[in-house]
């Protein structure tokens, strides 16, 4: 059997920093991406590299292809981009679920769902610990985001008691790190970009609203040893860095870290948006020895250092 490891949405933020981590450890590696929000300029170096195969499909299609294990990551994680065609969020996060399980089931692989911190909603349990069942608007604007993820889990846990499949649930909290899109609206990303161009820093609703930030590689370091850990540790399992800050001290943070003259500019909140997010991480610590490295402050170096890059070119 072949010994490839299968990462969908691999040309995007998280997916294409996992394949250059797989591809460290000396992995095979076959990156499924349709370039919806990724690009091939975050996979670019990676195309030389014998052991690298990207194919552009779109997860939402079947796909036979021969592989050892799945990391599915597919899915626009931004609210800009899932918001922009709904109906296609809901189908990648399901249809692509089902198919990847097709998939891993057809060839008996370990397969691991890149689940996030939505599936809580606007959360009443504060910090969220994996067994809180959330509070998530059915029919709202994030709805086709949450409920998407959520129904995912649902199939990846009937798979597992159904088919036995090997299944791996994460439950992702807000990463950020270099090669987040510049224009997918999230916060690190914006207050970053605002900062380097000197422009208001666009903080919703009154700011105390709070978000947990996880740097992009204790996260992939996460992803990995969850995939690679005993068959019998399924998840949900949540991954993030539980120090939390809310929106007005992240943005006086960033505009430390950059300097320059922006001012604070405060606009409508949207709709649903959560009050507080903050991972109850103690399964990540017990059962995979895990727990996050690297601070705010740490992280943003790198992240405004790329963004500087970027948008000097
Ligand atoms: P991203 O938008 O950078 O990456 C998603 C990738 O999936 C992109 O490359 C995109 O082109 C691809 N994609 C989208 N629809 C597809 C389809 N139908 N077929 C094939 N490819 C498709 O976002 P990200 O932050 O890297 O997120 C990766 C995964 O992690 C997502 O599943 C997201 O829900 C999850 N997640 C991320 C965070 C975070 O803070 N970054 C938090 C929780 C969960
Ligand atoms: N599938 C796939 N690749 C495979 C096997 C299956 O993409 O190698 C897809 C196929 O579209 C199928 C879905 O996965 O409909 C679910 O597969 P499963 O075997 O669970 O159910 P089926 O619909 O085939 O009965
Ligand atoms: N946010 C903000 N200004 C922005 C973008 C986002 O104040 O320019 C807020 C947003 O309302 C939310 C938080 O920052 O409360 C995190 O937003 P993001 O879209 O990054 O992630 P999510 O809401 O999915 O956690």
């Amino acid at each position: 059997m072949s010994d490839t490891i299968l990462v969908t949405g691999g040309a995007g933020f998280l997916g294409s920093h996992l394949c250059d981590r797989l591809i460290e450890h000396g992995r095979d590696v076959l990156c499924v991406d349709n370039l919806f929000t990724g690009s091939k300029d975050n996979i670019q170096h990676l195309l030389g590299c014998g052991r690298f195969e990207f194919m552009r499909h779109d997860v939402t299609f079947p796909l036979y292809v021969e592989v050892k294990q799945i990391y599915n990551l597919a899915c626009p994680a931004s609210p800009v981009h899932y918001q922009h065609d709904p109906v296609q969020t809901t189908k990648t996060s399901v249809h692509g679920a089902i198919n990847m399980l097709g998939l891993a089931k057809r060839l008996r692989a370990r397969i691991l769902q890149a689940s996030t911190s939505e599936v809580y909603g606007d959360p009443s349990v504060h910090p969220q610990t994996e067994d809180y069942w959330g509070h998530v608007n059915p029919i709202g604007i994030r709805s086709c985001y949450d409920e998407g993820k959520r129904c995912a889990e649902t199939l990846f846990f009937d798979y597992y008691r159904q088919h036995r499949l090997q299944i791996k649930v994460l439950r992702i909290f807000n990463t950020y790190g270099p090669r987040m899109h510049p224009n997918d609206g999230r916060v690190v990303s914006n207050f970053i970009v605002q900062a380097l161009h000197g422009e208001e820093i666009t903080v919703f609703g009154d700011g105390q609203q709070s978000r947990s930030f996880c740097y992009v590689d204790d996260l992939v370091q996460a992803m990995i040893l969850m995939m690679d850990c005993g068959a019998e540790i399924t998840g949900p399992i949540n991954v993030g860095n539980p120090v939390e800050f809310t929106m007005l001290e992240l943005a006086e943070t960033v505009l430390l870290k950059v300097g320059g003259r922006s001012r604070i500019r405060f606009m409508p909140l949207p709709s649903d948006d959560p009050r507080q997010r903050q991972p109850d991480i103690t399964k990540a610590r017990s059962l995979l020895g895990w727990a996050p490295t690297v601070s705010l402050e740490d992280g943003l170096e790198p992240t405004i250092a790329y963004f500087r890059k970027l948008l000097a070119a």
